[in-house]
């Protein structure tokens, strides 16, 4: 649909989502070209989007290019035989809008594409890699380009959506996952590149983790030291605690959604993320009970230690080869042993019982209050392991810098009911929200319609994954 003319332009930004465009068009007159987002497999328009009010919610203006025929036409008669001609022509003058013209509006200066905008020219897949909730992941190479012409080729994971499969709610989790990605860069959460949201399938760029899923790579091997079992408990814990410092709640800490590579663990799967201080949940969504703390057993809520919980979950994982945590015992017995603050046995397969013993006591604690966060984890870890994190400090401040700007952004969003649908594609509507100031940065409705094809879809993989989902209420 989308010619190659078009495709070059910087002004077009094809699939991206209103919540990314609204952060572009700043200034009044700021204005790019998008394709509409689709309710269901319905076709696309180009849309003109225009910021016309900069202090007013509602100041960006959506002009939809209706096609006649072969034509392509905006507010008034005039027709133009390509979508590059209507916009070179609006470029020049006003867009008349209003009853017979009365108002108009002009564009002014475009919004390109930014540097995380990748085109599907620059992306190659080469080898299916594995399934995911909304589609296939690839292995394949990425060309960056550079301003000198030395373009440089990267081996990157892709992660294909193929938008006919998908609601237009599932392709905004899509694309808040990577809105939140793009903001973490550190060597134990897995790097995005970018999105190419030019055309379908929309692509999600990502450093390529070469061993794959961590759940696996620990029931491959089973002979692992368990010095290099430690080096992997640091550096989860080291990718936990940059988030939390990002005022990010993972929410679904699990050996499955982390990646290992080059000898890094990697945490992934932000699906579920969520900026700020807590986040409240429907209780009547389906949830991964293992990995639970305790007050999301009984309450539903999240907060950054509900992460801590999780992660001494994820280091019994480490050291028990990937198996499932409270091996023997159905959801419904884990859920009343957690709730009768009992925990896994870390020390069991852990020789550094020092270590053991701070999980157990410090990690899996019942109390919130009492329970620590992921900074004095660390520092306690790395006391007790002298395995120690690479030192940062340059990154550092950059990120600083950047993460301002990720706040602020965060923080003129309004928070927003959610439908239990999103949650793992429990397939029941129900609410929840983020409570957290700022409030959370993900605004996304829920991910799909109950008892459409791809909610079935995103259900059926997830459950094969994660065959224990089950209510907190029973
Ligand atoms: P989803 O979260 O959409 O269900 P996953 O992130 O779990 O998808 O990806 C599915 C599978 O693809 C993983 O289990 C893993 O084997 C593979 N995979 C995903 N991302 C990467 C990556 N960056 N590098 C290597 N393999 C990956």
């Amino acid at each position: 649909m989308v010619d190659k003319e078009l495709a070059a332009k910087n002004y077009y930004h094809g699939l991206l989502p209103r919540e990314d465009i609204k952060e572009m068009l700043i200034e009044n007159g700021d204005w790019l070209l998008r394709l509409t987002e689709p309710s269901g497999a319905g076709k696309r328009d180009f849309v003109l989007s225009v910021q016309t009010d900069k202090d007013n919610a509602s100041g960006v203006k959506h002009f939809v290019v209706t096609r006649k025929d072969k034509e392509f036409q905006l507010m008034d008669s005039r027709t133009f035989e390509s979508v590059v001609k209507l916009v070179e022509f609006y470029q020049k003058e006003n867009i008349q809008t209003g009853k017979g013209g009365a108002q108009s509006v002009t564009l002014g200066r475009v919004v390109a594409r930014q540097k995380w905008e990748l085109e599907h020219d620059d992306i190659e897949c080469t080898k299916k890699l594995g399934e995911g909730a909304f589609g296939e992941v690839h292995k394949g190479k990425l060309k960056k380009r550079k301003k000198n012409g030395k373009d440089k080729t990267v081996n990157v994971a892709i992660k294909l959506a193929k938008l006919e499969a998908l609601t237009k709610e599932q392709i905004k989790e899509i694309m808040r996952e990577a809105r939140l990605m793009r903001n973490l860069d550190h060597p134990n959460i897995v790097k995005l590149y970018g999105v190419a949201a030019g055309q379908e399938p929309l692509m999600l760029v990502m450093e390529l983790a070469t061993d794959g899923a961590l759940d696996s790579y620990l029931s491959k091997n089973e002979l692992m030291p368990q010095g290099k079992r430690m080096e992997m408990t640091c550096q989860s814990a080291w990718g936990i605690e940059y988030l939390h410092s990002k005022n990010c709640i993972h929410r679904d800490v699990a050996a499955r959604n982390c990646l290992y590579g080059g000898g890094n663990v990697k945490i992934s799967d932000f699906g579920l993320s969520r900026l700020g201080e807590q986040y409240q949940m429907n209780p009547k969504n389906k949830v991964p009970i293992r990995w639970l703390a305790p007050e999301t057993l009984k309450t539903a809520l999240y907060v950054k230690k509900s992460d801590v919980w999780s992660w001494g979950v994820l280091v019994w994982e480490i050291f028990n080869n990937g198996i499932e945590p409270y091996p023997g015992m159905t959801t419904i017995e884990v859920l009343r042993f957690v709730k009768a603050a009992k925990h896994l046995d870390v020390a069991e397969k852990m020789d550094n019982k020092a270590v053991a013993e701070m999980i157990e006591k410090r990690c899996l604690e019942f109390t919130v209050d009492e329970r620590w966060t992921m900074a004095q984890v660390v520092k306690e870890l790395e006391n007790l392991t002298a395995i120690k994190q690479p030192d940062r400090t340059e990154k550092k401040k950059e990120e600083g810098e950047k993460f301002q700007t990720m706040c602020t952004a965060a923080s003129t969003t309004q928070s927003q009911m959610e439908t239990g649908a999103s949650e793992y594609g429990a397939g029941q509507p129900a609410g929840e929200k983020a409570v957290s100031t700022p409030s959370s940065y993900d605004q996304t409705p829920p991910i799909g319609v109950p008892g459409s094809q791809s909610v079935t879809a995103r259900k059926s993989k997830k459950r094969k994954k994660r065959k224990d989902l089950a209510y907190i209420n029973q």
